[in-house]
């Protein structure tokens, strides 16, 4: 890394945007991984960058002397094999997070906390039922909470609890063993259609999903009228009719 710069606090925060150059400068990278929404690159040294893309965000290449992107919030230029190069963190509305922490720094609870990763790590019914039992939060909530479930947002818990055909407000203690073997089976297969669509057309086209984004119109299964309601802060669609409440 050449030279790297981030000019937002928000994004920043805890840090303050000059530990991200700080932390850069100078360095190399020596690895990447995702998990959830998660991302965490190694710097030479012992320190990290951690990035989470909210819901606008993007990291994008940009040739040398090319104009600066719009709603550009962090950049990192790079030396690699006497070529020069520049990235850039893009967002928005600015819900991501661009975090460095030192080489004596722990890993950041936003990252250590996370539960494990469906696409990486699968998922066993086994597992939810553990987060499931004894809890009185509406089980799509559950299935959104991070430290439950790394990478399972609004889209996934909603299409995974309508392929479950269970009301997404039910408790998570009312669940079945049965139930819980559907949701889990429901998000694994919402995962893998949106990771079907976007290797086929490089993005997931809101019509494809099957309630997501769709209340007031017809249920694909049977035809209901879908409702909407708000559960952790979040519009939730389902249909009242083959989504039964637990
Ligand atoms: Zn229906």
């Amino acid at each position: 890394v050449t030279a790297a710069a981030c000019a937002d606090a928000r994004l920043a925060r805890p840090a303050p945007p000059r530990a991200f150059a700080s932390a850069l400068a100078g360095k190399r990278f020596t690895g990447v991984m995702r998990k959830g929404k998660w991302l965490r690159l190694d710097v030479e040294g012992g320190g990290h960058v951690f990035s989470h893309l909210g819901m606008t965000g993007d990291w994008v290449r940009v040739p040398a002397g090319a104009p600066e992107p719009r709603f550009e919030r962090a950049r990192i230029d790079v030396l690699r094999r006497g070529r020069t190069s520049s990235v850039r963190y893009v967002d928005a509305r600015r819900f991501g997070r661009l975090i460095a922490t030192g080489a004596t720094d722990d890993d950041i609870p936003e990252w250590t906390e996370l539960g494990p990763d469906p696409l990486a790590d699968g998922l066993e019914a086994r597992h939810l039922s553990k987060a499931f039992a004894k809890s009185r939060r509406a089980v799509k909530e559950i299935l959104m909470d991070q430290r439950v479930l790394a990478g399972v947002g609004n889209i996934l818990a909603t299409e995974a609890m309508w392929m479950a055909r269970i009301d997404p407000r039910s408790p998570g203690a009312s669940l079945a063993l049965v139930d819980t073997r559907a949701i889990a089976k429901g998000v694994r297969r919402a995962i893998a259609l949106e990771l079907a669509e976007r290797k086929k057309y490089g993005a997931t086209a809101l019509d494809s999903f099957f309630v997501y984004g769709r209340a007031g119109e017809p249920c694909p299964r049977c035809g209901t009228i879908l409702s909407s309601v708000v559960l952790g802060g979040r519009t939730t669609v389902f249909c009242s009719t083959c989504q039964p409440r637990r």
